[in-house]
């Protein structure tokens, strides 16, 4: 029987709440799967400057990097909202995406039927659902290229960013994108502004040569604005889209909130290797922690996208994904996206109803 090792990193807030749910689920879906699963939990965020004065702890980098996949809940809390900036919760994240190489984000948007309402997009549009998947390069680009504040000759302050990417960081971004595509629906959109930029138009170049060694994929090319424009009024056209490291932070963002609900989204962080990094979009909700508020189906969509993108297990990943449908058609709801007729229950109940329906 395959056994796979998953670092599991609850941190603060609803984190450890959530992260509960997830195992409960992994446990069923592996027990009806035949494989094995094995957790090592470290610390990480708030909870972990507490107990060793940093938010990403050596011992819990070595963890997950002698894991096969993590599992991730939530940093922060208002505990720790005045320290300063290096020491901060919020650094572990960024920490551990450099520590483990991941330079791909992955972000779907899906819009479940029965949630429909929660989207702002009109009904027309979002009739049948919606399912894209947003895959942002994570390590590159304007974020990453030399920066500076300086004085031009005639004595002005100016600033400027350099966008950069090399050959190899497209090549790669763009193979996972068509790997992603061959599990879906074979359809990569790649998002740049090739009639402004050089970077664009290179990556752009780099893009359609990797095509080629997918020929079962299909391929087009939007500009970002046009891109933008598109996933508001026939976000139905997308499948996988492939972006750089700007343009995928704002268009993943706004993908998101067209399926209107923080409680229900997922993502995952991968690199080179297998060893991915899966965690809901939200935060640790200090509003609502302890409370058994929170809605646990991000981070159990999170543990869905480990088992299709770190294990290659499609079928059991779909199973949590049609629990996780089932659930919401039978109209229960945690309170953040209780539609009208609604049953409103509570983030541990929630866990055990996917696992009822797996
Ligand atoms: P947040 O996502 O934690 O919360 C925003 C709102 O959404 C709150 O009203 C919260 O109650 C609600 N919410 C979030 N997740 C929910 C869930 N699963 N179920 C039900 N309701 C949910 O964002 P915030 O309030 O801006 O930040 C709170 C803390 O989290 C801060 O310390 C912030 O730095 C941190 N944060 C961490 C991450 C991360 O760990 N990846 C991401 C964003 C923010």
């Amino acid at each position: 029987m395959k056994n796979y090792k998953i670092a599991v990193l609850p941190g603060d807030g609803i984190g450890p709440e959530v992260v509960r749910q997830a195992v409960k689920v992994l446990d069923k879906v592996a027990e009806k799967y035949k494989f094995s699963v094995e957790y090592y939990y470290a610390d990480i965020g708030g909870i972990a400057i507490d107990k060793t004065g940093e938010p990403l702890p050596k011992t819990t980098l070595s963890v997950c990097k002698s894991s096969d996949a993590v599992l991730m809940g939530a940093v922060g809390g208002y505990k720790w909202d005045n320290l300063p900036g290096d020491i901060r919760p919020e650094a572990g994240l960024l920490g551990i995406r450099a520590g483990l190489g991941l330079f791909a984000n992955y972000r779907p948007a899906v819009i479940y039927k029965p949630l429909r309402d929660a989207s702002p997009l009109k009904d027309r549009i979002t009739e049948n659902g919606l399912d894209i998947l947003i895959l942002r390069e994570l390590t590159g680009g304007i974020y990453f290229g030399d920066k500076k504040r300086i004085v031009t000759e005639d004595g002005e302050p100016a600033a400027y960013d350099t966008m950069i990417y090399r050959k190899s960081e497209v090549e790669r971004i763009a193979r996972l994108a068509f790997e992603a595509a061959r599990q879906r629906n074979k359809k990569v959109t790649s998002v740049d502004k090739a009639y402004v930029l050089e970077v664009s138009r290179f990556w752009r170049e780099i893009v359609i040569n990797v095509s080629k060694e997918y020929p079962d994929v299909a391929l087009n090319h939007l500009y970002v604005d046009n891109a933008a424009m598109q996933l508001v009024i026939h976000p139905e056209q997308f499948d996988v889209i492939v972006t750089g490291n700007m343009f995928g932070d704002i268009l993943s963002d706004e993908a998101s909130m067209i399926t209107g609900s923080i409680g229900m989204l997922p993502s995952a962080s991968l690199g080179a290797e297998s060893l991915g990094l899966y965690e809901p979009v939200h935060g640790s909700a200090p509003d609502i922690a302890g409370k058994d508020k929170a809605n646990p189906l991000a981070v159990i969509l999170s543990a869905a996208m480990m088992l299709k993108y770190s294990f290659k297990l499609k079928e059991a990943s779909e199973a949590i994904e049609n629990a996780v449908v089932k659930v919401l058609e039978d109209g229960l709801m945690t309170g953040d996206i209780a539609t009208e007729n609604a049953v409103v229950i509570g983030c541990e109940q929630m866990g055990d109803e996917v696992v009822k329906r797996l």
